[in-house]
């Protein structure tokens, strides 16, 4: 009998049945508008302060240094534009990376249009960028750095009190996306010193089209969404009560139990990336050995497709990612293993397995039986292998 297993948790995570509940009351019974003066409104009011604070409690930043957006996407398009456009009469020149999350790289694109213009740091073999490039790329008129915090596909996680340093030395805007980072890591805004860090709901068991951008008190920064007063006038239309409350919840969770949490998946990780870097020939880890998501394993495999390890891996119940943009219909590599190096061919042979909270030791055993001779059957399909292969003999 098949189990079904889900290993792509960086994609997105169920939500927790807590948060679910604590959701439930503001669809319905508790549905008012927190604009409106009467008992209804005070009472989503008192939600959304409450959601407030504990998202707020979880990063060390004060209360009104939080604002709720629709996602981490928002997030990082409301950080990068609203700091751009509020500083160009200081500058129009902003530093981020090669490996950023698409949210990042495709609203640096559209600001280039926009005549700013944009450096995109390289990485080096594990995805780590290099403090000198960093250093060597800051401009006269550089008016904002956006490096992420941990990269989606390979896990790196970047020096972020480092590059925040040197921002605030200089005197430039740092915004981090931590959507991957969040719930994985502890993170404290003011020991780190950014200046605009984001976040999503859904990557840490809470509700999809939530979001936060933290916003260092005294920032301006310009409005993405115009319209009512909400968010302190910084972010307009009525604001998702059942979803907030979800967060609030959520971020609540995580950070009830974070060590324990981080514990559990570095040993789900480590035993992953172990059994098939043993048992699997040709084989490499993407992304650094150590400063690394503790959820997050990615390896390549020579000789075969990421897109047929994937359907191979679902129909025997096991869903993971690939190290292509498959989404969209295209067949380019991802661009982050691109950037550290990998060829096409290798880069395309690509697996993600992101475990989370739901995840057993015997989701992993499973993984670890089936993936070995999947791969060998896939691999029996390529001209390639079998020359390899008979080479070796
Ligand atoms: C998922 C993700 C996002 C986008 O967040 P959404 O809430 O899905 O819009 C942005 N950055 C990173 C690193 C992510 O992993």
């Amino acid at each position: 009998m098949n189990r079904r297993v889900y290993f792509d948790y960086s994609a997105t995570t169920p939500m927790k049945k807590e948060v679910l509940e604590e959701m439930l009351p503001f669809f319905n019974t508790d549905f008012g508008n927190p604009s409106s003066i009467h008992s209804y409104g005070r009472q989503g009011k008192t939600a959304l302060d409450i959601a407030r604070d504990k998202v707020a409690k979880t990063l060390n930043a004060k209360s009104e240094e939080i604002f709720f957006t629709g996602g981490g996407s928002e997030a990082d398009n409301w950080a990068i534009k609203g700091a751009a456009f509020a500083s160009r009469s200081k500058g129009n020149h902003i530093i981020t990376t090669k490996i950023e999350h698409h949210a990042v790289l495709h609203t640096c694109e559209y600001l280039e249009k926009e005549g700013f213009e944009v450096t995109y740091l390289d990485v080096d073999q594990y995805g780590l960028i290099d403090m000198d490039d960093l250093k060597n790329a800051i401009k006269e008129n550089t008016i904002l750095i956006t490096i992420m915090y941990a990269n989606n596909e390979i896990g790196t996680i970047q020096p972020i009190k480092e590059i925040a340093h040197l921002a605030k030395e200089k005197n430039i805007i740092f915004h981090t996306d931590a959507v991957q980072a969040y719930g994985n890591e502890i993170i404290d805004v003011h020991e780190l010193g950014v200046d605009l860090l984001s976040i999503s709901a859904h990557k840490v068991y809470g509700p999809k089209g939530v979001g936060a951008l933290y916003i260092r008190k005294g920032l301006r920064i310009h409005p993405l969404i115009h319209g009512g007063a909400q968010e302190k006038r910084r972010r307009a239309g009525t604001e998702n009560i059942p979803g907030i409350v979800g967060f609030g919840k959520a971020a609540e969770l995580a950070y009830e139990n974070m060590e324990g949490h981080i514990n559990k998946m570095e040993t789900m990780r480590n035993r992953l990336i172990k059994e098939i870097m043993e048992t699997i020939p040709y084989t490499k880890l993407n992304g650094h050995p150590t400063k690394r998501l503790p959820g997050n394993v990615n390896i390549s495999f020579e000789f075969i497709e990421g897109e047929s390890l994937l359907l191979s891996l679902d129909m025997v119940g096991i869903a993971a990612s690939s190290g292509s943009a498959c989404t969209s219909g295209s067949l380019d590599p991802s661009h982050v293993l691109m950037a550290i190096g990998l060829s096409h061919e290798i880069a395309h042979g690509s697996l993600r397995l992101t475990v989370g909270d739901f995840n057993t030791e015997e989701d992993v055993d499973y993984v670890i039986e089936k993936l070995p001779p999947i791969v060998d059957r896939l691999r029996q399909m390529s001209p390639l292998y079998e020359k390899v292969k008979g080479g070796n003999k």
